[in-house]
């Protein structure tokens, strides 16, 4: 019969309606942004540049190998090479980024940038209250805006976070195992 269709979906719409005065769960909407639901682990937004240990100049995992820059889509990645070096997370001199930004205007969370990074240096992040009313500055987001700290990244990303430290460290102990072999099979000096 026609109409029938619509019927049972204003049926389904009526049932849910009067069940959520009765039952939380049938409640889908949150009354933003006094409250708000929680965000899947998985959710991204735009990057940002996780670094270790509290000083983010030292702790950047950033080598400003360029590759994000190179492989972003849209193009919106600038980086500039530091001239000078500063010790890794294994101790081996890299350098940093001495300008790192990104363009949030025009970046579309597509996550390339995190794929093609070999240093775990660069992850995306959930923060969505973005609006702003100038572009320029705003939503240019400089090193400084876009470095924080791992234990940031262990509160949006456990599982994410905690798979890469201990990546990182067993990187780490297989640079120093490899480096304690070659100090002790160097001749001995007089
Ligand atoms: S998420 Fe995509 S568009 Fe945004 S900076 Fe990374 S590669 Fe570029
Ligand atoms: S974030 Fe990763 S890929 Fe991009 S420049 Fe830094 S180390 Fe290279």
């Amino acid at each position: 019969m026609i109409g029938t269709g619509i019927l049972k979906g204003m049926a389904v719409t009526a049932r849910n309606f009067v069940g959520s005065y009765f039952d939380e769960e049938r409640l889908t909407t949150v009354q933003y942004p006094e409250e708000r639901s929680p965000l899947p682990e998985n959710y991204r937004n735009f990057p940002f540049l996780p670094y270790d240990g509290e000083d983010p100049h030292a702790g950047l995992r950033c080598v400003a190998c360029k590759i994000c820059e190179k492989e972003c889509p849209p193009q919106c990645i600038y980086i500039v090479k530091s001239d000078d070096k500063k010790p890794d997370y294994m101790g081996k001199p890299q350098f940093y980024p001495k300008v790192f930004d990104i363009d949030i205007s025009v970046c579309m969370s597509c996550q390339i940038c995190v794929e093609v990074c070999p240093f775990e240096a660069i992850k995306m992040d959930k923060e969505f209250e973005l609006s702003k009313r100038e572009r320029f500055d705003q939503l240019l987001l400089r090193k400084e805006d876009l470095a924080k700290p791992n234990d940031y990244y262990h509160k949006i990303c456990p599982t994410d976070a905690t798979d890469v430290d201990a990546k990182l460290a067993a990187a780490a102990e297989a640079a120093a195992k490899k480096k304690a072999a070659t100090a002790a099979r160097a001749p001995a000096k007089d």
